[in-house]
């Protein structure tokens, strides 16, 4: 158990996780649970961004803070909106979020929230400046909050990461939260596992290659959007919906009761944005209204668990000091050919696991 002075002492050796958090990171001291709580549900944004700074951390000193201020802000049964956007580089995915923020704040009078999930990423992938650029409306409303993805290299962290930073994004008000994914073909059931409403991009004319991609992912939207639909891309785009309407029809609809309808749109032009608007909130509404929206968010909160106490196991086995000592040896014996991997690795947990704990980092 850490003391609160511990928990409150400055941070001076923190490195900063993003280029966006740097100066909050580097602002005085380090706050307490209730300070961080108490912030976000004020709406302060770099109070928030400082949280979702302290969530990302790997710094096992950090963990306690981060779990009180996560559990704290935690608001069950809250009617936000998650949604995820997919789609290959260059779709428009970020144009459409930009286009679709804008509509919520200045038509709906509502607030939004953006987060990305880039697991290909060697740092985090779309800097702060990366993405400030590709939604300049959002970056300056004072009803938008834009976080870059996590610095984590692995997928499994960054998803859970993200799911974090939901709840405090909705915690400080932000009914809205886009999850947009970065990387291709990786992030996809990721995300999917942690929103609402999943949206795949696609543009007219794409090539067979990412067609087949584009076909894994339609099992789990809940609308796919043509986008780029304007001036000459018109009849294009028209083939384009046309193919996915026949496609969607051969699947079985994700959300039960709900028919996947397949939209046009030009986020670069603001046409057909108020109408993927309106199909996210009937999306929302027959989901809550069969009772599915809660149960899937019920299944996705239990799907997080076991991958928490999946993850934290083989974290807390791998770091463990006889378990380190003995893996060079084994991984020497079954690359070498002389001990099977299956036997290996149950050689390894029988004698690490019997009577001795796994204790934590
Ligand atoms: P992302 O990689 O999927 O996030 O795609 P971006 O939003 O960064 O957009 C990629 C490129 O497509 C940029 O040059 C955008 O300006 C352009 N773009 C996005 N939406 C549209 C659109 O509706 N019509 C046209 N013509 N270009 C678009």
């Amino acid at each position: 158990m850490k003391s609160r002075e511990r928990r409150t002492r400055p941070a001076a050796t923190d490195k900063p996780q993003a280029n966006g958090t740097k100066r909050a990171q580097t602002q005085g001291a380090r706050l307490s649970a209730a300070e961080y709580a108490d912030g976000i549900r004020a709406g302060n944004r770099t109070i928030l961004a400082k949280a979702i700074t302290l969530i990302e951390s790997s710094r096992a000193s950090d963990r306690d803070l981060a779990d009180e201020v996560t559990d704290s802000c935690l608001v069950p049964g809250n009617n936000s909106i998650r949604i995820g956007i997919t789609g290959v580089p260059g779709a428009g995915k970020s144009t459409l979020i930009e286009a679709l923020g804008r509509h919520i704040v200045t038509d709906c009078g509502q607030r939004v929230a953006v987060l990305s999930v880039d697991p290909t990423s060697p740092n985090g992938g779309g800097s702060i400046l990366g993405d400030k650029t590709r939604m300049n409306f959002l970056a300056s409303s004072d009803m938008a909050f834009i976080r870059p993805s996590p610095t984590r290299g692995i997928l499994g962290g960054v998803a859970q990461h993200t799911r974090d930073a939901i709840a405090l994004c909705e915690a400080a008000g932000y009914q809205n939260v886009f999850v947009e994914t970065v990387g291709v073909g990786q992030s996809e059931t990721a995300v999917r596992d942690m929103v609402d409403s999943f949206l795949l991009i696609t543009v007219p004319r794409m090539g067979d290659e990412l067609q087949a991609i584009k076909r894994g992912i339609m099992e789990m939207a809940d609308a796919v959007v043509v986008n780029k639909a304007e001036g000459e891309n018109l009849p294009a785009a028209k083939r384009a919906q046309a193919d996915a309407q026949n496609a969607l029809r051969l699947q079985p609809a994700y959300t039960p009761g709900w028919k996947p309808p397949v939209l046009v749109c030009s986020a670069r032009f603001g046409l057909g944005i108020p109408a993927i608007w309106s199909c996210i909130l009937d999306h929302k509404r027959t989901a809550a209204a069969s009772g599915w929206r809660e149960e899937l968010r019920g299944h996705q909160r239990l799907r997080w668990f076991h991958d928490n106490i999946r993850d934290g196991l083989l974290q807390r086995f791998v770091s463990n000091p006889l378990v380190r000592e003995r893996i060079p040896q084994l991984e020497r014996e079954i690359a070498a050919g002389h001990l099977s991997a299956v036997s290996g690795a149950r050689k390894l947990l029988d004698s690490c696991l019997s009577g001795r704990s796994i204790r934590r980092r």
